[in-house]
């Protein structure tokens, strides 16, 4: 068989379950802020998944799929191994912050390493801009990503979304340079889309325009695995954050089983039927969209829960104001211009004009292999 897996300390053995950290970012204060690393190496060689979580520090789910899913009893008939990462944010962990508190207004979830070059504004004789190192942050993903691209065949990503949101694996664009490499993109969306369907959740299409680029997505852990180091990837959404659905869990790790057999690394064959969350699957393909907005600021009462249908025109909540007196024309009654469904609920009951009140999952027509220019 092949060589167990080491990653930082953690040092595979076969048939057990191995601890240990990956030095993530040195502090002033002496010490560093770790990757703790579990390693489920199976007795027999095969393929490595990983599954992350908590890169933002509010979002637990994902750290108990880990622990729910790292039983002994999966080790039996396992081939190759499973490298979890219950947090890729221990600070911001440790404090229930989105990002690290030494991280300024950045989404720590934006910068996994991209080829593609930022668009630069150029004047005319202007300067190339002074070179800049790399954040402590950053760096430290760099490292991380690299040992990833070294061992991993697949990559999960565990997260939360929103209040009583459905839980759904995102579907990212993948993108071609050129018509020679558009042939190995087609090739690695035909795979991730086989991993997609083992999972057994929703999917949700990731925004396939140059939305995707424009908000970074590309630089997102299982967005850079995919499309810079062209590894089979999904970000997972796990229901709303600051808490955990142990029904969310428990459907995830299935998911999370059903993958393992999709990519032949357990011998139990039989596929797990996904229950206990609401799965939807219209028949064609959906993504998602921030809608409706509030039309002014103020408190909205909504009519719908996470997975309601929603026709266009349908009302889907009310706008008051504090004393609960309608604002706006129709009492108040808040429309989607969309059919689709309810995916999850903003966070918060009162709202600045113009915030979404809501997501919805709508029919997207959009081709998912895109170009990428760089
Ligand atoms: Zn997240």
């Amino acid at each position: 068989m092949t060589a167990p897996l080491k990653i930082g300390t953690a040092q595979g053995k076969p048939g057990e379950i191995t601890y240990g950290v990956f030095e993530g970012i040195g502090l002033p204060t002496g010490g560093s802020d770790d990757f703790p690393v579990i390693i489920a190496q199976g007795k027999h060689a095969g393929p490595v998944l990983w599954v992350t979580a908590s890169i933002h520090g509010n979002e637990y789910t994902g750290i108990l799929t880990i622990h729910h899913l790292l039983k002994r009893e999966l080790l039996n008939g396992l081939r190759g191994a499973l490298v979890c990462v219950p947090t890729l944010n221990p600070s911001g962990l440790r404090v229930g912050d989105r990002r690290p508190y030494y991280l300024k207004n950045q989404d720590p979830n934006r910068l996994f390493p991209t080829p593609l070059k930022k668009a630069v504004i150029t004047a005319p004789n202007s300067l190339p801009a002074d070179p800049e190192p790399l954040s402590a942050v950053e760096h430290s993903y760099q490292r991380l990503f690299e040992v990833i691209v070294e061992t991993a065949d697949y990559l999960i990503d565990l997260h939360n979304y929103s209040i009583n949101s459905l839980p759904f694996a995102f579907r990212d664009p993948i993108g071609y340079h050129d018509e020679e490499d558009k042939g190995a993109a087609r090739q690695l969306q035909l795979v991730l889309d086989g991993m997609l369907s083992a999972f057994g959740h929703t999917v949700i299409n990731e925004f396939a325009t140059a939305d995707y680029l424009k908000r970074n997505l590309h630089r997102s852990v299982s967005g850079a695995v995919l499309n810079t180091a062209h590894i089979p990837a999904f970000t997972v959404e796990l229901g709303g954050f600051l808490t955990v659905d142990p029904a969310i869990v428990a459907a995830c790790c299935a998911g999370i089983r059903n993958v393992l057999r999709w990519a032949n690394m357990l011998e139990d064959k039989t596929m797990e039927p996904i229950t206990g969350v609401q799965i939807l699957n219209p028949g064609y393909p959906i993504r998602r969209t921030a809608h409706p907005y509030a039309p002014q600021s103020g408190i909205v009462d909504h009519f719908l829960k996470s997975g309601d249908p929603v026709k266009k025109g349908m009302a889907v909540g009310r706008l008051t104001d504090i004393y609960g007196r309608p604002i706006g024309a129709e009492d108040g009654l808040i429309r989607s211009d969309h059919d689709g469904f309810v995916l999850g609920i903003s966070q918060g009951a009162a709202f600045y004009q113009h915030e979404p009140i809501s997501s919805l999952a709508i029919r997207d027509d959009n081709e998912l292999l895109v170009p990428f220019l760089s």
